[in-house]
């Protein structure tokens, strides 16, 4: 966490992985506080702070559809659920109410513990389910940018909510003194424990694993994320035994990518640091500058840049001389040395890229893992339209036009990237380019057909809210009040049932919805065949084929 300048750090002075005097000695892990960079090195003087500006997108959202009628009870409708929206505390920082964690869960034992907050496993009493909980100290987050950077950090979890390699948030809660995150239990504990349980590894292990973080770090480009931070410690085992999947987490000092966008505050972790982010600019290349140096330490132990102290270390790194000799470099393969020297590349416009990193002959040889990405979870949301009606494709945009700006920040921020003319919409070639971008091989065929699915209104290209209700997370859908303001919206006359005139209205609205189209759509989704649909077979109908934080 902390994204502005220095950090003040708990045991300032000595490093995050304790090595010996000179000698670079191997790795031990350390349950030490993990270092966040604290200082500026004296090189380059910083230059002076400038204000950065906000990219303003260049497209309006529509206004929001005025509810037609304010949600009455009335007598002759089926019972629907009213959202009402308490009033959050004033100390709050996730602006909600406040839960007692403990109604809901046990928090256990510690499972580990960072610059700001402490890990507990935890269990939901109703389910019996086991997480892990992140508890952060309220009166640790002192600076309004420490309470922006756990509200982002939250966001940015919920946004890469449903890839695998990435540890997914269940809830987010506040009470008094704490933020609580819950999220998925990584119950093989972090990487560098396990690799250290099972003693020397193969080229070959180094290679699989590496490949693991090389695609964690795609799938977050992908979805427009930098994630600052990574190191072992970032990177967990979702299991203990064999055939466990890495994950990383820890998006406390992750960021969203806006192209074009050049970065400037120093964050991250002394050993792990890319040079330009010491030189105050940079961009997404860091990740992989990062990764460059897990894999250097995975195949001797020692960190590539190692001093004393940090300033030290600042210092090796800014030199980029990186040591081939010693021992036990003689004996590794030219091939891997080769993809360490890319990846450590000081120019970060020269460094190799994540999709060539995981075309590499190093990474590739003898690993059966495919070396194609997996889709992005906008790609696979994309694709779970084709399989919907249109009813539920407008249900989607009437429900994404009344997400609020936090809720849609990523993949706003996806959009504007994809929109290259900034014309506020997407057109085929922008599509096609944008999914070959981020290393997306799809077939013409395939992007057209995508297109078709997102272009709800069929005018031939992929405005602002279609692409947002194509690729939001279905998590959110799976919301009562948005569901039932997008009842509301097709019952004009809240009758508690959307009629067939009522539909036709609605899909003419929007320049879809033949004779043909509308028969459909009843006869799929009226399951006690009155000719019309109540809510919760319209419920049934949003929520049928979604699996949320899934791929599908
Ligand atoms: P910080 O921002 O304070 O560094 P992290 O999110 O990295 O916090 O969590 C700190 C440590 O807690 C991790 O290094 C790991 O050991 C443990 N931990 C975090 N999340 C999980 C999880 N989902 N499952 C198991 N252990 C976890
Ligand atoms: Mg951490």
């Amino acid at each position: 966490m902390g994204c502005c300048g220095s950090k003040p750090k708990p045991n300032s002075g000595s490093n995050a992985i304790p090595i010996s005097h000179h000698q670079p000695q191997p790795l031990s892990v350390s349950h030490q506080q993990p270092q966040k960079v604290s200082a500026p090195p004296t090189h380059n003087p910083p230059p002076p702070p400038r204000p950065e500006p906000q990219q303003a997108p260049q497209y309006q959202p529509k206004p929001k559809p005025q509810p037609q009628h304010q949600p009455q009870p009335q007598p002759q409708q089926p019972r629907i659920p009213v959202p009402v929206k308490p009033l959050a505390p004033p100390n709050s920082i996730l602006e909600k109410p406040f839960v007692d964690i403990k109604e809901h869960y046990t928090l256990g034992k510690e499972l580990g513990r960072g610059q700001f907050g402490i890990t507990y496993l935890c269990t939901d009493k109703s389910t019996g389910q086991t997480y892990a909980c992140k508890s952060i100290l309220k009166r640790k987050l002192v600076s309004k940018s420490d309470r922006d950077d756990i509200k982002r950090e939250i966001q940015i979890m919920q946004h890469m909510s449903g890839q695998p390699n990435i540890v997914e948030i269940k809830g987010a809660y506040e009470d008094r003194y704490s933020v609580h995150l819950v999220m998925e239990l990584c119950a093989g504990g972090e990487l560098f424990d396990r690799i250290i349980a099972q003693g020397v590894y193969s080229e070959r292990a180094a290679a699989a694993i590496v490949r693991d973080i090389v695609n964690v770090v795609h799938s977050c480009h992908v979805m427009a994320v930098m994630h600052r931070d990574l190191k072992p410690e970032n990177f967990l085992l979702s299991s203990k035994g064999e055939g466990a999947i890495l994950k990383v987490t820890d998006f406390g000092l992750s960021v969203f990518i806006e192209e074009g966008k050049v970065y400037r505050d120093i964050v991250g972790s002394a050993y792990y640091v890319a040079p330009e982010v010491l030189r105050r600019s940079y961009g997404k290349e860091i990740d992989i500058w990062s990764a460059g140096v897990i894999l250097y330490i995975l195949l001797s132990g020692v960190p590539p840049f190692w001093a004393e102290t940090e300033r030290g270390i600042f210092d090796a790194i800014l030199e980029g001389v990186v040591d081939f000799e010693s021992q036990p470099w003689p004996s590794i393969s030219d091939s891997a040395k080769d993809l360490v020297r890319k990846m450590l590349t000081q120019d970060p416009k020269k460094r190799i890229t994540s999709l060539k990193v995981l075309e590499h002959p190093w990474l590739r040889e003898g690993g059966e893992a495919s070396d194609k990405p997996i889709d992005s979870a906008v790609l696979s949301r994309m694709k779970q339209l084709r399989a919907m009606n249109k009813l539920k494709k407008l249900a989607l945009k009437v429900i994404a036009e009344n997400l609020s700006e936090e809720e849609i920040k990523g993949l706003k921020v996806m959009f504007t990237n994809m929109d290259t003319d900034k014309s506020g919409t997407i057109t085929y070639e922008e599509l096609k380019t944008g999914f070959a971008r981020i290393g997306s091989r799809l077939s013409e065929a395939e992007v057209r057909q995508l297109m078709d699915a997102a272009d709800v209104d069929g005018n031939g290209s992929i405005d602002y809210i279609e692409f947002i209700s194509a690729t939001m997370h279905r998590h959110r859908l799976e919301r009562d009040e948005h569901l039932y303001k997008a009842f509301q919206y097709f019952d004009k006359d809240s009758s508690g049932y959307i009629t067939r005139d009522e539909l036709e209205a609605a899909m003419k609205e929007h320049g879809m919805g033949d004779e043909n189209t509308i028969k459909e759509i009843i006869s799929e989704v009226d399951a006690d065949n009155d000719g019309r649909i109540n809510y919760t077979e319209f419920c049934t109908m949003m929520r049928s084929g979604n699996q949320p934080g899934k791929h599908s």
